[in-house]
């Protein structure tokens, strides 16, 4: 489980910084060529791939943020396209520089997503790029680079291949950590739009919308409001009432966690504590654990207690908002009777 939790957590990482392994990819494989090249004695393209790398260290030295690295990889995107160009002509379009262009098409896409529409610009300069450089063999006369040509002919396969491979693996590459992003946000969401942001209980759309949908269930809610709360803030400021709210929830999701259980936040200082399929004693039993439990946890810097009055009605759900409205007036009964009490 541990294991599980750290790779997830090294792909998040990775994926925000995805751009900037991006750029030391590109550098790898240029150092990569550049080494290979003048190995070769194919001194002109070894050129090509120091002066690329020199650039590469610079992007990489100024994408220092998020929006500095997008900026640094849109600046490599034209970068690539220019040197596949350069390569295609003195390979005379053997060596498949060209899919690096081909490749960077749908990447750009997923690696600058600030850009916005101005990516599918970028696109169409990559994919009028591509369709020129599948053509510069007609431009080019055959005398042109005729003897590094020929020294070279014999590793075009290979080299074929490995560019193939460097480029599928960049488009997996991108793809994979932009869905996994796409993921997470969509997670952020669903979460955002279903809990409250302050205490983390459900909120009252989550209920409207998720739970309140098999109508013939038998529920029980228990409608809890903090007693004094308008004082709490007014002696102690509104951040310390916020703090009662997060402690008092944490106390309601600590000591009632059951089946068919959905804690709410129904209003500013009002819970809904709704219970499916459990019997009303039960329900009872579980409101007094809480009102007697929750002065005991959660405490004021005076040390006086925070107390709750709680409100009980059952019913079937099709007659949720009537249940509410029944518990409401318990409630009511209960405020206006010394308050601190559970009344069903
Ligand atoms: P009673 O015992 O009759 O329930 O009185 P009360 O003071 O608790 O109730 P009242 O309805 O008069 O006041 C509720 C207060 O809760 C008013 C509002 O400013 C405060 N409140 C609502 N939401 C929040 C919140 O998110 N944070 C804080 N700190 N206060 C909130
Ligand atoms: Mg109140
Ligand atoms: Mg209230």
């Amino acid at each position: 489980m541990k294991k599980k939790l750290d790779i997830s957590e090294l792909f998040n990482k990775m994926g925000q910084n995805r751009n900037t392994i991006f750029l030391i990819m590109c550098l790898m494989v240029h150092v990569a060529y550049f080494s290979v090249f003048l190995i070769m004695g194919a001194i002109p393209l070894s050129v090509v791939n120091a002066v690329s790398s020199v650039f590469y260290i610079l992007f990489l030295f100024f994408s220092k943020d998020r929006e500095k690295s997008e900026k640094a990889t849109v600046s490599a995107y034209f970068e690539i396209i220019a040197f596949s160009t350069v390569c295609e002509l003195f390979t005379r379009n053997t060596f498949g520089f060209i899919y690096f262009v081909i490749g960077m098409v749908p990447v750009i896409f997923y690696l600058s997503p600030s850009y916005g529409s101005k990516r599918f610009i970028f696109q169409i300069i990559g994919v009028i790029s591509a369709l020129m450089i599948h053509h510069t063999q007609i431009l080019i006369p055959d005398s042109f680079f005729q003897k590094l040509y020929k020294d070279l002919l014999p590793y075009s396969n290979a080299f074929n291949f490995v560019n193939l491979v460097i480029t599928l693996f960049t488009i997996l590459y991108t793809a994979f950590f932009y869905t996994l992003e796409l993921e997470t946000i969509k997670k952020e969401l669903d979460y955002s739009s279903t809990h409250d942001p302050l205490t983390g209980l459900y909120n009252r759309r989550f209920l409207y919308d998720t739970i309140i949908k098999e109508n013939e269930a038998q529920i029980s809610i228990i409608l809890l409001d903090i007693d004094n709360f308008k004082k709490i803030n007014d002696r102690f400021g509104h951040d310390k009432g916020d703090e009662v709210l997060i402690q008092l929830s944490s106390c309601i999701k600590e000591e009632v966690s059951k089946d068919g259980f959905y804690p709410v936040r129904w209003g500013g200082e009002e819970f809904i504590l709704y219970y499916r399929e459990l019997d009303i004693e039960s329900v009872y039993e579980l409101a007094k654990h809480l009102c007697k439990l929750i002065p005991e946890r959660v405490v004021l810097p005076d040390n006086n207690s925070v107390t709750v009055t709680v409100g009980l009605a059952a019913g079937k759900q099709s007659d949720f908002d009537s249940i509410v409205k029944k518990a409401d007036e318990k409630l009511y009964y209960g405020k206006n009777n010394g308050k601190n009490q559970v009344v069903i």
